[in-house]
């Protein structure tokens, strides 16, 4: 399946925005104006390959053409209304959205490679008790827009070419197989050679465990990346912490991950956080271990981000290296996920206005 955007419709108030329009509601956008049809490709370039953001940037068109679109159509991308850098040279960004509903985006450069961390929804509705935005409940879905427009904003803030290779992932506020249809909208605008230009590949979709979106989501091509937030290892305490495993539990969970299909040297990335005398036991390891062998896969070790109340703790540095022990003997390949931006709050599950992350190797 392909992601196709839904018929458009530009009754949507009075100034529609056309930052998140797809060519087919440009083309209606374009025709609504009067305007030849080929002006809709000339927007959508302008979007999203140039990722221009004011009307006035839009020197491919007529001065009439940008004057009138000045008039009667908005280019509200979501602005970023705080940034703050790490030590660690990371940037924990604040969106503000236009009906004033803040979600947070992480820049994580590393030499060459960058990756951004991106929110898929205002707060989450999954409740995980360690993540401090599961703590906050679900606001509401981002729109395709305030999805790309988190990329648009971070890759002109950090004046980052057309063509240079960034890595997205969707680890920030939100889970985001509860909006796959705003996010597959968004990643056909950041893969689309025309428009940001991101290989599918380098895009990475993490979810909690929603069978059902894993199914969907396998429908799709091209489709991005999978990642699972595992965690634990026993029903028991994943129906605990997670309560998601209650409706899928981890059999569930890997017959659907077995089921899906992969692209050649695809591997499907389990991450799991390591709570202090909970999860990182060695046990765990060894049941780790035996659910990572069952499809292709990595494991990326995430030991816990502390927040206030969270009543978690880290692991010891000694466990984590017993684990990576324990994975690697067994054959599977592992990785820990040191975090990144945590003096400023950015890291995996602090980000409560706040999103998320920080990634070292997914
Ligand atoms: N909702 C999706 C994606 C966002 S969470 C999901 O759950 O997969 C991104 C990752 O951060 C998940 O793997 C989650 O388990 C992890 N995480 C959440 N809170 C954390 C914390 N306090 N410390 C470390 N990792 C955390
Ligand atoms: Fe939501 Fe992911 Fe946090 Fe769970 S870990 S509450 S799914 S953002």
């Amino acid at each position: 399946m392909t992601f196709h955007e839904p018929a458009p419709e530009l009754a949507a108030g009075p100034r529609p925005n056309a930052a998140g329009m797809g060519l087919p509601h440009l083309r209606a956008l374009v025709a609504a104006l009067g305007e030849r049809s080929f002006r809709a490709a000339q927007l959508y370039h302008g979007l999203y390959r140039m990722r221009w953001t004011a009307w006035e940037q839009f020197t491919n068109l007529s001065r009439d053409l940008r004057a009138r679109l000045e008039r009667e159509v908005r280019l509200e991308w979501p602005g970023i209304s705080e940034s703050v850098p790490s030590e660690d040279g990371s940037t924990k960004h604040a969106f503000l959205l236009e009906d004033g509903a803040q979600v947070e985006g992480v820049h994580m450069p590393y030499g060459k490679r960058t990756t951004l961390c991106l929110s898929s929804q205002v707060g989450c509705a999954m409740g995980c008790t360690f993540c401090a935005t599961g703590l906050m409940g679900i606001k509401r879905n981002l729109t395709p827009g305030e999805i790309a427009g988190q990329v648009v904003a971070m890759l002109n803030a950090h004046g980052h070419g057309p063509d240079e290779a960034v890595n997205l992932v969707f680890m920030g506020m939100g889970e985001p197989l509860h909006n796959l249809d705003n996010l597959m909208a968004a990643f056909a605008l950041l893969t689309d050679p025309e428009g940001l230009g991101i290989a599918p590949r380098r895009i990475t979709l993490s979810t909690s465990g929603l069978v059902t979106g894993i199914q969907r989501l396998a429908a799709f091509k091209p489709r991005p990346r999978l990642a699972l937030s595992l965690n634990a290892t026993t029903d028991a305490y994943r129906s605990s912490i997670m309560p998601v495993n209650r409706a899928w539990n981890l059999e569930a969970l890997a017959e659907a991950l077995k089921a899906f299909p992969l692209e050649h040297g695809e591997r499907i990335t389990l991450e799991y956080v390591l709570l202090k005398g909970v999860t990182d036991t060695l046990e765990d390891g060894e049941r780790l271990a035996a659910f990572a062998a069952r499809f292709p896969s990595k494991v990326n070790l995430i030991p816990f981000n502390p927040h206030e109340g969270s009543g978690f703790e880290p692991p010891g540095e000694e466990r984590i290296v017993e684990l990576c022990g324990i994975l690697a003997g067994r054959g599977i390949t592992v990785s820990v996920r040191r975090s990144r931006g945590q003096d400023v709050a950015g890291a995996c599950g602090q980000l409560v206005r706040r999103a998320s992350p920080d990634y070292e190797d997914i």
